[in-house]
């Protein structure tokens, strides 16, 4: 049996891609042990949906969430007010595509971000006030019937899948 690949953010791999031209490399053996198998493979929603790095961080307006972009029913939106929205599910759906294209039955997605937060996102005021919720790249991802993860989830990935293929890995 083939065992299933990992989408994991590009930024948690350390690559520069944050808005603000950083990345957030996640500390954990089991990245290491991933990556040694073949098993990651990292992707950037946003970069893909045609947004430039670094860019003005952008949130879901209202208080909504990714389900409700996805809907019609809220905008992404940046700190200069541009509506980023298209891009930002365009780059959801490339992720869809490359998850599916790459074997990837899992998603590794860093927490709170507009794209690939998954546990919470910040409420669209860009005062730093959080409230649970998904972002648009995480919605579509489940929809698809990806099982996400967020990065304080790792554990559990691991135990997931050290169950799943019987070795640990
Ligand atoms: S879209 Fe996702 S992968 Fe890209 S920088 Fe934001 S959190 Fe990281």
């Amino acid at each position: 049996m083939i065992a299933p690949k990992i989408l994991i953010s590009a930024c948690l791999l350390g690559r520069p891609v944050r808005y603000d031209g950083t990345g957030k490399p996640l500390s954990h053996p089991a990245i290491a042990r991933w990556q040694a198998g073949g098993r990651l493979v990292g992707f950037c929603p946003e970069q893909a949906g045609g947004l430039p790095t670094p860019r003005p961080p952008a949130e879901i307006e209202d208080g909504l969430c990714g389900e409700d972009v996805i809907e019609g029913r809220a905008r992404v939106v940046e700190n200069t007010g541009r509506d980023v929205t298209d891009a930002f599910v365009e780059g959801g759906r490339q992720t869809v595509e490359f998850a599916r294209a790459n074997g990837c039955a899992f998603a590794l997605l860093i927490d709170g971000s507009p794209s690939c937060g998954s546990g919470f996102i910040y409420d669209g005021s860009f005062s730093a006030v959080r409230h649970p919720g998904h972002g648009v790249t995480a919605a579509l991802m489940r929809r698809a019937g990806i099982a996400v993860y967020s990065d304080r989830e790792i554990d559990a990935l691991v135990a997931h899948l050290d169950g799943e293929d019987g070795t640990e890995f």
